[in-house]
C-alpha cells in the first residue's frame, strides 16, 4: 500500500523553523502588494491593513457559532449588518447574516428561496431560478447544492439582463430571479427597477447580487455617478448580497446577505432540537463554527472608514477606472466591453487575440483574468491601483503588448478557434498552471511534445475547439483533481531543512 506523499512530521520543530519555510514558500506568489494583481486582493493601504491584523488577532480564537458565548462578536456582526443595511435604503425591519464570502449569500438567498417555496407552494415540486447569462456561478452552485433549475436569460447588446427575455422565463415553478449591481464580467447593472416588480407581483422573491458593487455603488451615486436606482427603494427586491471582503476593504471571509425582513429571513435558518445525545442547535448559515477574527475584522475597518473613507477611496477608484477606460479605448486595436457602471471592466479586441495580449502582460507582473464569450480579459480596480504610477504603467505595458500581439503569427488562428464556440474553462485557470493542462491536454487530444501549444492563448484556444464540452469538463476535473492533490513529485522535507 503506497502511503500519501507527505506526511504528519515525525518530529516537533520551532516557530522560526516553520515560519522560515513559509517565508520560502510564498516567494512565487502574486505580488498584489504592487497594485499587479486585479480581484483577488483589495488593499486600503497599510495602516488599514494594520488595523485588520490586529483587530483578527484579538478575536482570533474566538468562535461566531454561539454568539452567546461571546457578546463581543454577536454585538459586531448584528452591527456590521446594520451598517451595511443603512446602505440600500433599507427600514429597520432588514435584517441580515454575515457570511464567509459572496458565493455563502448567494447559496443563503438561494436556500432561502427554496425554504419559503416548500412552505408557501408545496405544489412546487420542480422549483426554478431566473438567471441573466452574466450572474456569477455561485447561483448555480447553489443550484447545484440545492436542487434547483437554473433557468438562463440572454443580455442585450449592452450587456445587460433582457427584459423581455425575463418576463417571458417565468412559470409557476419560479421561486427566486436575479439581477446583479453590478455584474462581475462586465461591471453593468441590470435593469432591476423593471425586473423586481415583475417578480413582486408573482410573489417571486427578487435577489440583487451587490456582492461586488455593494461597497462601490452606493458611495459612487453619492459622488454624482450616475447609478441607476438597485437596492430595496425598487419594490420588489427581498434580498442583496454584499461583500466586505472585496471593496469593504475588510478581512477575508466577510460577507453579509440581507433581506427585507424576518419573515423571508427565516427560511436561511437551520435548527435542529432532535440531537440524541447532543443538545439543540441552532446555525443561521451554510457554516457552523465561524472565526471570529473576519466578523470583528469587518466592524473594525467599517468603524474606522465610515462614509468619508469610502468615498475617498470610490472617488479615486471610480477616476483611475475611467482612466483605464480611455486609455484602452484609444489605443488601436481593442476596446472596453460596454459601458461600466462602477470599476469592473473587460477589455477584447475584434482583430487580435486579447489572450495573446494577457500573454504579453504577464512578463511585466501583470496577473490578469480571461473571460470567454466573447474573449476578455477582465480588471477589478480597486484602491491598489490608485497608487501613483499603477495606471500608467499599466496602459503602456499594454500598448506595447498590444504592438506585440500584432505581430503574433499564431493569434489568428487561435482566436478563430475559440470564435467558434469557445467555452473555455478560462476563469478557474490561473496562469502558472497552464503547464499541467498542457499535459492533460496532450492526453486528451493526442496532440504531444513541441507540437503542442506553449502559451496560454493558444491553449484556450486548444480547449475551445474540443467539439465536446463535456471533455471540456473532463479536463477540469482532471485539473481540479489535480489542483487540490499534493504532486506526484513532492519532496516530504520533513524537518523543514531542506
Ligand atoms: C465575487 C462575487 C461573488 C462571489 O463572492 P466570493 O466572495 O468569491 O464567494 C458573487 N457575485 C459577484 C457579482 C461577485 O463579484
Amino acid at each position: 500500500m503506497s502511503e500519501p506523499v507527505i506526511k504528519l512530521p515525525k518530529k516537533k520543530s520551532t516557530k522560526d523553523k516553520v515560519l522560515g519555510k513559509m517565508k520560502e514558500i510564498r516567494g512565487k506568489d502574486a505580488r498584489w502588494q504592487e497594485g499587479k494583481t486585479f480581484s483577488l486582493v483589495y488593499y486600503a493601504g497599510d495602516e488599514v491593513l494594520e488595523l485588520l491584523k490586529d483587530a483578527y488577532n484579538m478575536f482570533f480564537s474566538e468562535n461566531g457559532l454561539n454568539p452567546t458565548a461571546f457578546p463581543s462578536l454577536k454585538r459586531f456582526e448584528t452591527e456590521v449588518v446594520s451598517m451595511t443595511a443603512s446602505l440600500f435604503h433599507s427600514d429597520k425591519e432588514v435584517v441580515g447574516s454575515m457570511t464567509t464570502g459572496g458565493t455563502e449569500s448567494l447559496l443563503m438567498a438561494c436556500k432561502t428561496a427554496r425554504q419559503r417555496a416548500r412552505d408557501k407552494y408545496p405544489e412546487i415540486k420542480e422549483p426554478e431560478m431566473i438567471l441573466p447569462d452574466s450572474a456569477h456561478p455561485g447561483f448555480m452552485k447553489a443550484c447545484h447544492y440545492f436542487d434547483i433549475k437554473p433557468v438562463f436569460i440572454p443580455l442585450t447588446e449592452d450587456s445587460r439582463a433582457n427584459v423581455e427575455e425575463y418576463k417571458k422565463a417565468f412559470t409557476k415553478n419560479t421561486i427566486l430571479a436575479v439581477g446583479s449591481a453590478a455584474s462581475y464580467p462586465h461591471g453593468v447593472i441590470d435593469p432591476i427597477e423593471e425586473m423586481a416588480p415583475y417578480a413582486l407581483e408573482r410573489d417571486v422573491l427578487f435577489h440583487v447580487d451587490s456582492c461586488i458593487g455593494g461597497m462601490m455603488l452606493p458611495f459612487a451615486k453619492k459622488l454624482g455617478y450616475p447609478i441607476p436606482k438597485f437596492d430595496f427603494e425598487v419594490p420588489g427586491v427581498t434580498s442583496i448580497s454584499v461583500d466586505l471582503h472585496k471593496y469593504g476593504y475588510a478581512a477575508k471571509g466577510a460577507s453579509v446577505v440581507l433581506y427585507k425582513n424576518k419573515e423571508i429571513r427565516k427560511h436561511q435558518f437551520f435548527i435542529f432540537t432532535d440531537w440524541v445525545t447532543g443538545g439543540i442547535y441552532g446555525s443561521p448559515t451554510m457554516t457552523g463554527t465561524r472565526a471570529g477574527g473576519s466578523i470583528a475584522a469587518a466592524w473594525a475597518v467599517m468603524k474606522y472608514m465610515g462614509e468619508e473613507g469610502y468615498l475617498e477611496i470610490v472617488d479615486r477608484v471610480m477616476k483611475t477606472t475611467k482612466k483605464l477606460i480611455d486609455g484602452i479605448n484609444a489605443m488601436d486595436g481593442i476596446h472596453v466591453i460596454s459601458d461600466p457602471d462602477m470599476s469592473l471592466l473587460a477589455m477584447a479586441s475584434e482583430e487580435l487575440d486579447i489572450y495573446a495580449i494577457g500573454d504579453e502582460m504577464a512578463p511585466h507582473g501583470w496577473v490578469l483574468d480571461r473571460q470567454h464569450m466573447p474573449p476578455s480579459i477582465h480588471l477589478t480596480v480597486s484602491n491598489g491601483h490608485t497608487m501613483p504610477g499603477v495606471a500608467d504603467k499599466f496602459l503602456s505595458d499594454l500598448e506595447e503588448a498590444v504592438k506585440k500581439a500584432k505581430k503574433l503569427s499564431l493569434n489568428k488562428v487561435t482566436t478563430s478557434l475559440l470564435l467558434k464556440g469557445a467555452k473555455g474553462a478560462a476563469k478557474v485557470l490561473p496562469e502558472n498552471l497552464m503547464s499541467k493542462l498542457t499535459a492533460l491536454g496532450s492526453s486528451m487530444t493526442g496532440i504531444k511534445g513541441d507540437a503542442l501549444p506553449k502559451r496560454s492563448a493558444a491553449m484556450y484556444g486548444m480547449m475551445g475547439s474540443l467539439p465536446n464540452r463535456g471533455d471540456v469538463k473532463d479536463l477540469v476535473q482532471d485539473f481540479m483533481d489535480q489542483l487540490y492533490t499534493v504532486p506526484e513529485d513532492a519532496i516530504d522535507e520533513d524537518n523543514l531543512d531542506s
